[in-house]
């Protein structure tokens, strides 16, 4: 009967211990925290599996179409971005997400030395493929030049094909992809891209007001899963800043009421 008591009053403490502790543990409020559920679902929800292989396959089945014309002396190229399109870094979000940390550049660059990313689900098999075919890859990437070496060891770990600097245009000057496609297409046919990000694909869409993006996109209607490939990004990208104007200097308060004025309800 004793051992009984014991027992109750053993679990009745812990009980009150991990209720205390639930109560006071603080409640995220910084705008990280506002991805947890994006960052959730690229991570836990099979559906974003299946919309990327529903886009490395659209891009297979498209580039086999094309590859029946193809003469033998062309020299033909792909172009990739790599975060989100090829590499998975939710690790490094969801790492910040837990120590209430908002994005800096040091710890994007922590993570980038690890060289741990995993493919984006489909991006190596079809990379692999592409390479097959006698078709050139290029990585046009806003990584900084000085993390080429770590993202070359990443590559190479997932065995994705064309992984030597040559092939590999990294930030130097100017966030602007456009020049760094001019010089691979300077060179080559290029046949398709593919992106997470609509400024992966052309400059038209570079900071551009919500509207006009949409109307960009509706003006190359055509070329969605045909010459333009997009991969699914919850979490962040350029249309996070066109909500905010571009302004990155708007306060958490600043930010929040922008996105409530952007909600449309009826
Ligand atoms: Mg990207």
């Amino acid at each position: 009967m004793k051992k009984k008591i014991f027992l109750s009053l053993c679990c009745l403490f812990t009980y009150h211990l991990y209720a205390q502790d639930s109560a006071s543990a603080p409640i995220q409020n910084n705008e990280e925290s506002l991805k947890q559920l994006p960052v959730l679902w690229m991570q836990t929800a099979a559906e974003y599996r299946a919309l990327c292989y529903q886009a490395f396959n659209t891009a297979q089945w498209r580039l086999e179409k094309l590859l029946r014309k193809k003469k033998r002396r062309q020299h033909w190229a792909v172009i990739t971005d790599l975060d989100e399109t090829i590499l998975d870094n939710s690790y490094e979000e969801a790492k910040r997400i837990k120590a209430n940390k908002d994005y800096s550049n040091a710890d994007f660059n922590n993570w980038v030395n690890r060289s741990a990313a995993t493919e984006v689900p489909g991006a190596s098999k079809f990379l692999q493929w592409v390479h097959e075919k006698g078709i050139s890859v290029f990585y046009i990437s806003n990584r900084d030049t000085s993390q080429v070496k770590p993202t070359l060891i990443n590559l190479q770990k997932l065995q994705l094909p064309d992984t030597d600097t040559s092939h590999m245009l990294f930030l130097s000057n100017t966030s602007s992809k456009e020049a760094r496609r001019q010089n691979v297409m300077g060179r080559y046919n290029v046949v398709m891209l593919l992106g997470d990000n609509l400024n992966d694909f052309t400059y038209l869409f570079e900071k551009k007001d919500i509207p006009t993006r949409k109307e960009e996109v509706d003006s190359v209607r055509e070329d969605w899963g045909k010459k333009f490939i997009v991969l699914p990004n919850s979490t962040y990208g350029e249309w996070e800043n066109a909500l905010y104007d571009y302004n990155r200097k708007l306060t958490p308060q600043q930010k929040d009421a922008k996105r409530k004025t952007l909600l449309k309800d009826y």
